[in-house]
């Protein structure tokens, strides 16, 4: 467990994706199929992360993301790298969205570290703190086939061995924030939430950055207060998306961590209005302290057009000004 650092108050931050620019897009269809070296695509992959960087800089996010520019599906892509899984065809999932499968063949583990050289690069390109991101030991399971582990518990804490290995690479590599996203905690409320603490407790253990856990749309109230176990700095939240209903989840229960509030919506065209920020981070100091806050969107960006992007961003930063003007007093100009 680990403080926030020198990072201001209401300090802005992203959940991890953002969307790839069209000469990317093409270099990756082109990869698939062998017209281009892998090389090529990668010196592409990075001129979209420097982009990224800038774009973020230029806006003035606090705490900085890669945007996962060289990743494909968020599961998909650790099991790619790791050791143990083969890949599906495309499976359905919300809508008409459809994403690969991956299946666990054999025993889970990685290779070699899989996320800390690209870390390494974003983080040379600023001098604002960069996030590690990883998917979580829960989530690569629920959304994996299983057919080698005789449980599913076996399954899940081989893998938190291997993204807490991860982590703690992270951390040698210069990482001080590390997120570890968990989207499907909240998928079997009833059954095996205790093993996605369990699993949460292996991936943090004796790491001194501080923690993030992003989790999804879906049932939260399911699982409050009991996610206040989870093994992390921040709890990362959509709120937007319905309306800040949650808070009166919050309520019940004090919430005991920092919590990273979602305030525009990922899923939406509709680029929201500074004063519209604003008003949903006024509303969740009514429940949290701003001691505990820092401001996010809803989810990771990576469908949403880059103009849409950069608008919500910049609407999170002005916002996230204008109440922490208020709360201190002080005038700093809108755009640094
Ligand atoms: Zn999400």
């Amino acid at each position: 467990m680990s403080s926030r650092m020198n990072l201001p108050l209401l300090a802005t931050s992203a959940v991890g994706s953002y969307p790839k620019p069209a000469y990317l897009l093409e270099a990756r269809r082109k990869a698939l199929r062998q017209q281009i070296s892998k090389q090529e695509l990668t010196a592409l992959e990075q001129r979209a992360t420097r982009e990224w960087i800038q774009i973020q800089e230029d806006i003035g996010l606090d705490l900085l993301v890669d945007g996962e520019q060289y990743r494909g599906d968020m599961v998909a892509y650790f099991a790619d790298e790791m050791e143990g899984f083969a890949i599906a065809g495309l499976v359905r999932s919300y809508g008409n969205r459809y994403y690969p499968k991956p299946v666990v063949v054999g025993p889970v583990g990685r290779r070699h570290p899989v996320t800390v050289e690209w870390f390494k690069f974003a983080q040379s390109l600023t001098k604002r703190p960069v996030k590690g991101m990883l998917t979580g030991p829960y989530t690569i399971a629920e959304w994996s086939f299983n057919e080698h582990y005789p449980t599913r518990r076996e399954l899940v804490l081989e893998l938190a061995r291997a993204v807490g290995e991860e982590a703690r690479d992270l951390e040698k590599a210069g990482a001080r924030y590390i997120q570890i996203d968990e989207p499907a905690i909240h998928t079997r409320p009833d059954e095996d939430f205790e093993l996605a603490l369990e699993a949460m407790e292996i991936v943090t253990d004796g790491l001194s950055a501080y923690t993030v856990s992003h989790i999804c749309y879906g049932d939260v109230p399911r699982i409050y207060p009991r996610v206040l176990k989870l093994a992390v700095d921040q709890l990362d939240l959509a709120l937007k998306n319905e309306h800040f209903a949650l808070l009166e989840t919050f309520k019940q229960a004090r919430f005991t961590k920092d919590i990273g509030v979602g305030v525009v919506d990922a899923h939406s065209h509709r680029v929201e209005s500074v004063e519209e920020v604003a008003e949903g981070i006024r509303k969740t100091l009514q429940v949290i302290p701003a001691e505990q806050i820092m401001v996010s969107p809803d989810c990771g960006l990576k469908t949403r057009a880059i103009d849409e992007t950069v608008g919500k961003l910049r609407a999170m930063v002005d916002g996230a000004k204008v109440v922490r003007n208020e709360l201190t007093g002080t005038r700093e100009p809108t755009r640094a």
